[in-house]
């Protein structure tokens, strides 16, 4: 089993119970319902990326048995290349995420994992099957272009998966350690703004892991108060819309949605 998965479900485990403890946006209920629905899209978005592990695979091999990528270019030291295809493979996550934004077919796919107005640890899990073909396959041309072993995106997808199933919580963080977090890492006051059904900041904040990438790129933004932020996209987020199966047809709906 893919270890990244493994460290999800048990970091979830334990965002689930927290979420229920000390929770920052408090009186929600119907948790284990939105969970379940969250994480029946997961299965069918994990049954896509499992069947495609195999392209990940050969893309890698394949950079490696010609030399190709650009580790091998520069004949970077292994550990170098680890930490440089690591941060880089970063950046490729913040411009796939932030194209998912503005270009309309990809958000079609996208808008599936922002139609939840319940955010919790469990929306990481939340997207679509097609997204996640899209996104496999782009990510075999970005690592044979890096160059680096499959092992690089194994460590990745486990630290991903830890820090994107965290700032989706709902659990509260004392808001000096949000603060130093958000140095370099996306803590989830940075990801509330992104889930916001306002659309100047949903097209905001789109990095993964490290934050820095949002400065850089001018799409970093903060609030005054994050306890009244209202999520969802103002359009297919009602009670109808959480069904999984009408999930899987949001793609094939009309673009039509009127937010702020
Ligand atoms: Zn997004
Ligand atoms: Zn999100």
């Amino acid at each position: 089993m893919d270890p990244s998965m493994l460290i999800g479900a048990a970091v979830l485990a334990v965002l689930f119970a927290l979420e229920g403890a000390i929770p920052f946006y408090r009186g929600r209920s119907g948790r284990y319902a939105h969970a379940a629905r969250n994480l029946s899209l997961a299965v069918a978005s994990g049954a896509v990326g499992a069947a495609m592990a195999p392209l990940i695979v050969l893309s890698t091999q394949w950079a490696a048995e010609r030399g190709f990528g650009l580790c091998q270019a520069l004949a970077l030291h292994p550990v170098v290349c680890a930490v440089t295809a690591f941060v880089l493979f970063d950046a490729w996550m913040y411009a796939w995420h932030r194209a998912n934004h503005e270009i309309p077919l990809l958000w079609r796919f996208h808008r599936v994992h922002h139609t939840d107005p319940a955010m919790d640890s469990t929306t990481a899990l939340r997207f679509h099957p097609g997204e996640i073909m899209l996104s496999t396959l782009l990510n075999c041309v970005v690592l044979a272009a890096l160059g680096a072993g499959i092992a690089v995106l194994a460590v990745y997808k486990s630290v991903m998966i830890v820090i994107i199933q965290f700032h989706h919580s709902n659990v509260r963080v004392p808001a000096a350690l949000d603060h130093r977090l958000r140095l370099l890492i996306v803590p989830p006051s940075m990801h509330r703004v992104h889930h916001s059904h306002l659309r100047a900041e949903t097209d905001s904040n789109y990095g993964t892991i490290f934050s820095f990438w949002d400065r850089l790129f001018g799409s970093y933004r903060t609030r005054r108060r994050y306890d009244d932020i209202r999520f969802g996209i103002g359009a297919y987020d009602s009670v109808d819309w959480q069904n999984p199966l009408r999930l899987l047809s949001l793609p094939f709906r009309a673009l039509s949605e009127t937010r702020p």
